[in-house]
This record gives C-alpha cells, sequence and structure tokens, in this order.
C-alpha cells in the first residue's frame, strides 16, 4: 500500500532535491508547495499588488489557477513559470505572502486536494504539521546555514551566474527569521517527525536514509 511522506524544513536545505528523487525511486508523485506560495507572489509583482496586502493576496489566491506536471513544471494561468518563480525576488515575496492566513488557507486547501490518495511525496513548511498530519512518513530535514548557502552558491556558479556568499548566508538567515516567528503556521518540526541534518550528507545518504526509515516501520511503498 502506498504511504504519504512530508518533509519540512527551513530554505534551501534541499528539501526539493530529496523529494524530486525519493519520487523517482519510489514511483511516487512529488508536490513542491514552495513553488504555489512562489505562483501568488509572481502573480502578485506581475499585477503591482502590495505584498502586504493580505486581503487583496488572499482573493487572489482563491482564483489563480496553478498546476504542478509530474515532471516538476509549474503553470500559472496555463504559462509556464517554472523557471521565472526561482528569481530571487520571488523567493522573498513568496516569504511576504505565505504570512497571510486566507493565502495559506487557499493553498492548503489545494495541497489537501492533490494529496488526498496516498503515493506522495509533499514539501514544504507546515506539512506535517497542517496539511498532512496523518503523512505515515514525516522528515524534517535540516542544515547549517554556512552549507546552505555553500549549496546556493554551488548552483548559481553552475548556472553561470555570479553571487555574493555573505548575501546568500543574509538571505537565508532572513527567511529562516520569517518562516520560524510568524503567526499562522511558523516553520516547526512536527512532534513525530524524524530530524535529518544534512550538512554533512550527500543527496544519496539521504534518500537512502529515508527509504530505510520506510523499511523499519513496516511500511510498503507500492
Ligand atoms: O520552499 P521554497 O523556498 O520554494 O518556499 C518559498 C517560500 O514559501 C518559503 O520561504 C516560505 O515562506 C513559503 N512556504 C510556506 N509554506 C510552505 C511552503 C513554502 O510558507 N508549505
Amino acid at each position: 500500500m502506498k504511504i504519504n511522506i512530508a518533509i519540512d524544513g527551513p530554505s534551501a536545505s534541499g528539501k526539493s532535491t530529496i523529494a524530486k528523487r525519493l519520487a523517482n525511486e519510489l514511483s511516487y508523485i512529488h508536490i513542491d508547495t514552495g513553488a504555489m506560495y512562489r505562483c501568488v507572489a509572481y502573480l502578485a509583482i506581475k499585477r503591482n499588488i502590495d505584498l502586504s496586502d493580505g486581503e487583496t493576496l488572499g482573493k487572489m489566491a482563491e482564483t489563480m489557477d496553478i498546476a504542478l506536471s509530474v515532471d516538476g513544471k509549474v503553470f500559472l494561468n496555463q504559462t509556464d513559470v517554472t523557471e521565472a518563480i526561482r528569481q530571487e525576488e520571488i523567493s522573498v515575496g513568496a516569504s511576504k505572502v505565505s504570512i497571510f492566513a486566507n493565502v495559506r488557507s487557499a493553498m492548503v486547501r489545494r495541497q489537501q486536494k492533490m494529496a488526498q490518495a496516498k503515493g506522495f511525496i509533499v514539501d514544504g513548511r507546515d506539512i506535517g504539521t497542517v496539511v498532512l498530519p496523518d503523512a505515515e512518513i514525516k522528515i524534517f530535514q535540516t542544515a547549517s546555514v554556512a552549507s546552505r548557502a555553500l549549496r546556493r552558491f554551488k548552483e548559481n556558479q553552475n548556472k553561470g551566474l555570479n553571487s555574493d556568499f555573505e548575501l546568500l548566508k543574509n538571505e537565508i538567515e532572513q527567511r529562516d527569521y520569517q518562516d520560524t516567528h510568524r503567526k499562522e503556521s511558523p516553520l516547526r518540526k512536527a512532534e513525530d517527525a524524524i530530524e535529518i541534518d544534512t550538512s554533512e550528507m550527500t543527496v544519496e545518504q539521504v534518500v537512502s536514509k529515508i527509504i530505510s526509515l520506510i523499511a523499519e516501520r513496516n511500511y510498503f511503498y507500492d
């Protein structure tokens, strides 16, 4: 029988990378909930909506069309925004719009609908605590600020982009602060989640650790 797996943790801790690999290994479907908050920020900026106007943002969040394809593409009102929502401005914007209760409830409702069956790996900040409190496996994935900034730095380098390591570190710290101190569904480890500090781990090591956790708990994943 298939199960659901929730992966929460701070920004740039590699949740999406792990969730994608795991989905591939287990033939599960990955839902990247961060991409959905990014879509809210992206559309708001495009429409010149003030990112502190919770009421307007909430209404927009209710009506916008977000589709996540199985091959990892993100469509906003039928337009492919997969790359566009990865810009730094959108990362910062997503952190701002996600503080509002009405934005969150619009997204949570969609996420719960998407993952109402089993066979999903959902990553975000509030998956184990709010979106899928019944997920069979809950992971809280962390990494030190320095190692997260270094991963981003290398990612940018590989894309041929210049970045400032100290600036990346500051941005990560700021988003950590925002995500853990907001009133609505702040980032926190669910009581029954297993914490994995990936600072010194490779992607393969993290994936096999999660697969062994599934086996230890006698869950079958197909
Ligand atoms: O995971 P990612 O960095 O793409 O998420 C972007 C932002 O969206 C986060 O910084 C966080 O503020 C917000 N978010 C959230 N709840 C989620 C997923 C993301 O509040 N489940």
